[in-house]
């Protein structure tokens, strides 16, 4: 039997062949069609077009043959089941052809309406609806969009040249609006329309319905790859589609007069959380009227208040159908529909997009009935596993961010606003054009942009990824510039309609002031209100009430929503997570932020501070075994201190201490006028620091003279730390605190260096243990990350209590790959697919990954108690703590802010099992 490459979906359960489980290969819209058709939500039929087929497409640069074939079997059994038939002189059917992949890419992919329009056809529909105006309306609309989507990319034509055209005869005829025009003139346009066509594609336009439908469908597959395409699934990550399917449904028609409508509406608010239906509609209109903010459109509460009863009965409709898709997929909906003649039809449903308030606020409240602000009902959709697996990382991330400060902000006159399209607070340089926004913040990672457009399109996402904030003057809640914003958790605000952007004198201007390119302006995208200059920020609730000891904050409902999400983490989750902290503040915040011990905490950071680290060049620079030991002991004090402060503060949870680890020259001043500084501290001649520098310049530093390979050379370095972290341990015990220091050495790749130093520690560990008789317990372990310590790791952990996976060496030694530099060539690996994401923000499961599930394997042959855990960066990256938990390790360790994340992360994955 053939493969399968079209499905059907309408006419009831019976007829559809598809359902919600299959969006890999109908896309999440043409799975979500057939899902609703087969829960009676009234969707106009039609059938979906696998991404099977679009990857034979992309591969062998033509379709599968079955697949026209299997086309026109489904168009026959469309035909019947609508009565109509395409190109029909009399009663003609028209079609859309829609793009839709697995994974929801907004505005990436362009939809082409009114298909099976001709010379012909046109009349039939007048004629069977009465209407020749929507006839025409249909037509014009038709040859725009299949010139500017399906031949626009082989030819000179776009849409601006139509709407060139459409503007001249609105003037000529002195009409308003678009709804203004005649059929006679509308009829009137579509000759020009098609004039215009031949002009730029050099051929008339296709009057064979069939080759309009061929050509489109090819125009989708087309569209899979390009820039823009190809840019925003880069942007979002987005990887392991095979393509996109097409959906070519049965058009239905909201611009037959003032009973129709087409709009696009939300269960609940995208950027406050509010469960409350919100959306947008226009009255006799089509398709993209609404996104593309031509019109203003209407506020969908409004519905219920228009004049024409047939719209008001639809939209009673509508929201019971919302409510209904709510329950039926147990997540808050973003929904498309189209009102023709009071007959309400659905054109799409997906999960909704949501900023990070709105997500926890959607979970939390879908599991406990209760609406977080005010304390009334809600249902109940959701169990709390349910609705903890709704939450993302980004969510929880999005909620520590800073807010304006409130009596700041008060201060200010708004020299605008805006719809408040995606909340938070952002600050920066005005820029007008993406590009340049996306160079200046290549350029300069740290440039913080707020970019200003008209409206923003697909081809503005490089940009909107590259600032903090985005200002638009056109478009509203649902434009392009919002939706893509709310996905990203950007701070936006849209439709600032006083607004005049001038692009070209790179200035704005707005109340009869001017304001250039690089002025400083601030958006608070909670209220949609713009400032110029900057507005101090003002932590978050939860930061508040966590880190600076704030007890109002704690009465917060978004605090309130963060302990709830907490809680439910932490029932979940089996493995422990744990901080990098070097510092007692670090300690303290990270145990606010729900920490169980540190998994990592650097040393090295302790010998730049204050005037200590002329000791540790006193250290360098010394040529004797007694300079050496001289310049060591004084740095014995400061480092005890430390320690005692980190044990304090993290009272009796574990602490795992790296011993010293980067090159001595990072220790060193690398500028002439540093070295006379340094050399006059030290009292030495200037000759000898240059000379020590020059000694400790390596090729590779990296690779060099760092780690355990520091400590071998000077056992007196491993001998003073040794004693620091247990003499501060024992004093903070001796005073009640419970201490549980585990003392790791890095950078070892065979056994015997691990030996070596272990045998130091242990030495000056236990004697300071028994002069001061206390029970202080300790570990000694090591970190696993050279690919050699992960191949002998039964042998490591001989001596070994305990393993971290420390990834970002690991995975810098597997790949071969310098940390430092890739910069200059990941961005070329992504978009060649020759990597999927960057190995150094989310752990390479199948090569690096292979090593630490190895080297747990093999460590726990030997010491099946053996503690394993990661303190790599990728230990607050949720995928990569989904892999820790999957591998078994005992714990993550990560940053302070990160920890919740982690703790989420950590529970999600012992939720999927
Ligand atoms: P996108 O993925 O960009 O949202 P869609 O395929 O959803 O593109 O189409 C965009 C718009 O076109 C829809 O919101 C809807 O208004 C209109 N549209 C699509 N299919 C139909 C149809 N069968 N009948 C009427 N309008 C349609
Ligand atoms: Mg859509
Ligand atoms: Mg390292």
């Amino acid at each position: 039997m053939a493969k399968k490459y079209v499905y059907f979906y309408g006419g009831g359960k019976k007829m559809t062949d598809g359902d919600r489980t299959m969006r890999e290969i109908l896309g999440g819209k043409g799975a979500n069609l057939a899902e609703m058709c087969n829960a009676d939500v009234p969707v106009p039929p039609g059938f979906t077009v696998s991404t099977e087929a679009c990857a034979v497409y992309e591969d062998k640069g033509s379709y599968p043959k079955e697949m026209m074939q299997q086309v026109k079997v489904e168009l026959a059994k469309l035909e019947k089941l609508e009565g109509k038939k395409l190109g029909d002189a009399k009663n003609p059917l028209l079609l859309s052809v829609r793009s839709g992949a697995a994974q929801s890419m907004p505005g990436m992919m362009d939809t082409v309406l009114n298909l099976g329009m001709t010379d012909k056809s046109v009349k039939g529909f007048a004629e069977a609806t009465g209407n020749p105006r929507a006839a025409y309306d249909c037509y014009r609309r038709f040859i725009d969009m299949f010139g500017d989507v399906v031949m626009g990319p082989y030819s000179t034509l776009n849409h601006h040249h139509f709407e060139e055209a459409l503007t001249k005869i609105k003037k000529k005829y002195k009409a308003k609006q678009d709804t203004d025009l005649t059929a006679e003139q509308l009829a009137e346009l579509v000759d020009d329309y098609k004039a215009i066509y031949k002009k730029h594609v050099g051929k008339p336009f296709p009057q064979d319905p069939m080759k309009q439908l061929e050509l489109s469908i090819n125009a989708v597959f087309d569209s899979w790859q390009t820039e823009r395409a190809v840019k925003y699934r880069i942007l979002n990550k987005i990887t392991g589609l095979i393509g996109t399917a097409v959906n070519v449904q049965t058009m239905v028609f909201g611009n037959m007069g003032d009973d129709c409508a087409t709009g696009v509406a939300f269960t609940r608010d995208g950027s406050t959380g509010e469960a409350k239906p919100m959306g947008e509609y226009l009255v006799n209109a089509q398709g993209e009227d609404v996104v593309a903010g031509i019109r203003t459109p209407i506020n969908l509460d409004e519905i219920v208040n228009e004049e024409d009863q047939g719209l008001v009965k639809a939209g009673k409709q509508l929201l019971k159908i919302m409510a209904k898709l709510e329950k039926h997929y147990k997540y808050p909906q973003d929904v498309e529909f189209t009102i023709q003649q009071g007959k309400l039809y659905m054109l799409q449903t997906r999960n909704a997009k949501r900023v990070g308030l709105a997500g926890v606020r959607w979970a939390v409240e879908m599991a406990t009935g209760v609406d977080q602000m005010t304390g009334e009902k809600l249902p109940k959709l959701l169990n709390a596993k349910e609705a903890l697996m709704t939450v993302q990382g980004s969510d929880l991330e999005q909620l520590l961010f800073p807010i304006f400060d409130a009596k700041a902000e008060a201060k200010q006159t708004p020299i605008c606003s805006g719809l408040p399209a995606g909340p938070g607070a952002a600050v920066g340089a005005i820029v007008l054009n993406s590009d340049k926004a996306e160079q200046m913040k290549k350029k300069n990672p740290n440039q913080k942009l707020i970019l200003v457009r008209h409206e923003t399109s697909p081809e503005d996402v490089g940009g909107m990824g590259a600032a903090e904030g985005i200002l638009t003057s056109t478009g509203g809640m649902t434009s392009h510039a919002a939706v893509v914003a709310r996905g990203w958790g950007k701070c936006c605000i849209c439709g600032a309609g006083d607004l005049k952007i001038n692009e070209k004198k790179g200035t704005i201007s707005v109340g009869g002031k001017t304001y250039k390119e690089g002025e400083t302006i601030s958006l608070n995208g909670s209220t949609g209100k713009v400032y110029v200059g900057e507005i101090p920020s003002e932590s978050s609730p939860i930061v508040a009430a966590l880190v600076e000891g704030n007890k109002a904050a704690k009465k917060h409902w978004i605090y309130k929503m963060y302990e709830v999400v907490s809680e439910w983490s932490d029932k979940f989750r089996k493995i422990n997570v744990r901080t990098n902290a070097d510092s007692p503040a670090d300690s303290k915040n990270a145990r606010a932020f729900g920490a169980e011990g540190i998994g990592l905490c650097r040393t090295e950071h302790m010998f730049f501070e204050g005037d200590r680290i002329t000791d540790v060049r006193r250290f360098i620079l010394a040529d004797t075994d007694k300079e050496r030991n001289a310049a060591i002991k004084k740095l014995l004090p400061h480092q005890r201190k430390d320690f005692v402060g980190i044990f304090k503060a993290m009272d009796g949870l574990p602490v795992t201490v790296r011993l010293l680890d980067p090159p001595l020259h990072e220790f060193l001043p690398h500028t002439e006028a540093d070295m006379k500084k340094m050399a006059k501290e030290l009292s030495v001649p200037l000759s000898k620091v240059q000379e020590r520098v020059a000694e400790l310049h390596e090729f590779n530093p990296m690779l060099g003279h760092r780690g355990c390979r520091l400590s071998i050379t000077y056992p007196v370095l491993c001998e003073m730390q040794t004693r620091a972290i247990i003499e501060a341990a024992v004093k903070v015990q001796e005073k009640g605190t419970k201490v549980l220091p585990e003392i790791m050495i890095p950078l070892i790749g065979t056994k015997a260096e691990l030996d070596y130093l272990e045998k130091i520690v242990r030495r000056v560990a236990d004697e300071i243990i028994k002069t001061k008789k206390s029970k202080v317990k300790y570990m000694v372990g090591t970190m696993i990350e050279i690919p050699r310590a992960a191949l002998t790791a039964d042998q490591v952990a001989e001596t070994a209590e305990f393993f971290s996976f420390g990834t970002n060496d690991l995975t810098q030694m597997t790949f071969g790959y310098s940390r430092d530099d890739i910069g200059s060539f990941l961005p070329d690996y992504l978009e060649e697919k020759i990597l999927e994401t960057d190995p150094f923000q989310q752990i390479d499961e199948s090569g690096v990954g292979q090593l630490v599930e190895m080297a747990v394997q093999k460590g726990r042959s030997t010491r099946p108690k053996l503690k394993c855990g990661i303190c790599g960066e990728h230990g607050g990256e949720p995928n990569s703590v989904k892999f820790c938990v999957r591998t078994g390790l005992d714990y993550v360790s990560c940053s302070p802010y990160r920890v919740p994340i982690a703790r989420l992360a950590a529970a999600q994955a012992a939720l999927e099992g």
